[in-house]
């Protein structure tokens, strides 16, 4: 870990969809290291992580200029609650920055330790201005743990959607034979929606490598398929799912090929969870 001052806050980020939004980073840098992260494709990103910090004092210069109608990520380059954010407090701080400045807000997290629960009252003060999204893919290097990290991530998902909070519970990637989607039904509430995607990462890059090396070291087996995975995408595995959930009311798609387009976490979170709905309904927008 290494401590650094930062002279821009607001970052652009372009996405693996090839949509450009705008993120906010406290860290750089992240301690869970999804091997299928996207951005192991950058050489400077590594699990060692800068400490940005004083980023809250620099989001508030910034934050006046963002374009209206602008939505901010937090958990591009980082996860925003690692366990280091309990000391910093710096998520925290920014969250205070964007709740003022009443600034749409989407904070992605897949840290287990529960250290997002201690910013419950911010996150009932942003409403419906702030969507939180739990991801349920955290691999941990041990196979026989990976379904009980899910149901950890899935237990927070259920306790900030039953607080009143605009959560959505992520499978992104769904890892086949891995994390599946009928097990995590199990775990979520019936209110809580699910996002799913699928394993979108670059032919012969340092993600897929590492995601590969992951399946080879704890799922051996299932090597043939992530092989196949790699080579072609995941388009026939997200095919097949979306006609087996096709009508599920719990159920929705990060990406829907339609007239050839994609739609994509940015513009389909907000959107879908301002849209009418029942039981935690996802509709895809
Ligand atoms: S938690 Fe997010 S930022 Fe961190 S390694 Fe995983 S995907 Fe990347």
């Amino acid at each position: 870990m290494r401590i650094i001052s930062i002279r821009k806050a607001i970052q652009k980020s372009l996405l693996p969809s090839g949509e450009t939004v705008f993120a906010v980073d406290a860290y750089d840098g992240c301690e869970i290291a999804c091997p299928y992260c996207y951005q192991w494709e950058d050489p400077s990103w590594s699990r060692v992580v800068a400490v940005k910090t004083n980023i809250a004092d620099a989001l508030s210069k910034e934050v006046e200029q963002l374009p209206q109608h602008s939505i901010v990520y937090l958990g591009d380059r980082s996860d925003p609650y690692m366990l280091m954010e309990k000391r910093f407090q710096l998520t925290r701080r920014i969250l205070q920055v964007l709740c003022l400045s009443r600034v749409e807000t989407v904070l992605i997290s897949k840290s287990h330790n529960g250290t997002i629960m201690r910013d419950i009252d911010i996150f009932r003060e942003f409403g419906e201005r702030l969507t939180i999204c739990i991801g349920l893919s955290h691999l941990v290097p041990n196979r026989h743990r990976v379904a009980s990290r899910l149901r950890d991530m899935a237990r927070i998902a259920n306790r900030l959607k039953a607080d009143g909070l605009r959560t959505v519970a992520f499978l992104a990637p769904f890892l086949p034979g891995i994390t599946e989607i009928e097990e995590v039904l199990l775990a979520l509430d019936e209110t809580t929606p699910l996002a799913v995607d699928g394993l979108w990462v670059n032919k012969g890059g340092r993600a897929a490598a590492r995601t590969l090396s992951y399946v080879r070291a704890w799922w051996p087996e299932l090597m043939p398929m992530y092989e196949g995975i790699m080579e072609n995408g995941p388009e026939s595995q997200m095919s097949r799912l979306r006609q087996q959930y096709r009508g599920n009311h719990r159920v929705g798609f990060l990406r829907s090929a339609i007239g050839g387009e994609t739609r994509v976490l940015s513009g389909l979170i907000p959107q879908a969870e301002k849209q009418p709905h029942k039981k935690g309904q996802w509709r895809e927008g």
